[in-house]
């Protein structure tokens, strides 16, 4: 980088009301320990201001940003292109300043299947999924270009989890299916992965999934988005019956392993960074 021009690259954190992000100290840790002078900064948006926040992030320089509620689809007309996973989500929630065009980018599905990785390769396996909001979409569509062989999604609202289904049948082509969640759910026989992709348990350890717990069995991979607490209700009882448990943490880590490759073409240390997100959190 040219003297003169600024002292560090910059990558931002477009939100509103996300005073206190963790994710910012992760982000930080991860430049500091590979010696980059670069900096990622939390700023506070507010819908009317968007385009003109992006015009101005691109007009300074900035490498790219991550955007999150309330910004995840409303940021897609200000940007350039769409990657790919974020173009079949229609939601994005990291920019990446290639050449002079900000592309929108997902990584919080890409942060679960990183995460998911360490124990099983989703390539042909069956998957039940609760939840057809932003993190459950997320997931669905990186597991469904990943190759699963099935999906079930449940979900509460009939409307939103049959709209996530038609997204993966026409887009994808996928074989999935929707439960409309009543009442405990029986997990199906030969489910080679279960996935908590609502917000139940966040803040919330006694926070119980309408779930048959009998019907998780052993060895089963069961995962949960929710990262605060990290040991969710569902991962223990999940343990308890000798499943694979799989903590929201892991994904939060990734994504953030995800962007950082994005905006600076390094692989950082996922140590590093979840060491700093641990404590950023009190954990
Ligand atoms: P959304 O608001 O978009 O979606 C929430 C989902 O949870 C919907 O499917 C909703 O069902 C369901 N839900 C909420 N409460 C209930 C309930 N009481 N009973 C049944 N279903 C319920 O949220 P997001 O998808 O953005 O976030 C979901 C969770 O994922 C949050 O806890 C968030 O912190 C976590 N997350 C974790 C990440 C990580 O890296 N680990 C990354 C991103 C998110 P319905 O459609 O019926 O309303």
């Amino acid at each position: 980088m040219s003297e003169g021009k600024f002292l560090h690259e910059l990558v931002g954190s477009m939100s509103q009301g996300a005073a206190g992000n963790p994710t910012v100290a992760m982000i930080e840790a991860a430049f500091a320990h590979h010696g980059l002078q670069w900096r990622y900064i939390n700023m506070e948006v507010t819908p009317g201001d968007l385009g003109t926040a992006v015009r101005g992030a691109k007009a300074m320089g900035f490498r790219g940003f991550n955007c999150s509620l309330p910004h995840k689809v409303t940021v897609i007309p200000h940007l350039d292109g769409l990657g790919e996973s974020a173009a079949v989500m229609g939601a994005v929630n990291c920019v990446v300043r290639r050449g002079e065009k900000f592309i929108g980018e997902n990584t919080d599905g890409k942060g679960f299947l990183k995460s998911l990785a360490s124990l099983v390769d989703p390539k042909g396996k069956s998957v039940v999924l609760f939840g057809a909001g932003g993190a459950a979409r997320a997931i669905a569509v990186e597991l469904g270009l990943a190759g699963v062989k099935q999906i079930t999604i449940v979900n509460r609202s009939e409307p939103r989890g049959a709209e996530l289904v038609e997204l993966l049948r026409d887009k994808l082509k996928l074989e999935a299916q929707l439960v409309v969640w009543r009442a405990d759910y029986t997990v199906p026989a030969g489910t080679d992965i279960v996935i908590n992709g609502t917000s139940i348990g966040l803040y919330a350890p006694d926070a119980r999934l309408a779930l048959d717990l009998n019907s998780l069995k052993p060895g089963m991979v069961v995962a949960d988005v929710v990262f605060n607490p990290v040991r969710t209700r569902l991962l223990e009882d999940a343990a308890a019956r000798d499943c694979c448990a799989l903590d929201g943490l892991g994904m939060l880590v990734n994504q953030g392993i995800v962007g950082v490759q994005y905006w600076t073409g390094i692989t950082p240390d996922s140590a590093v960074m979840r060491a700093a997100l641990e404590t950023a959190m009190g954990l």
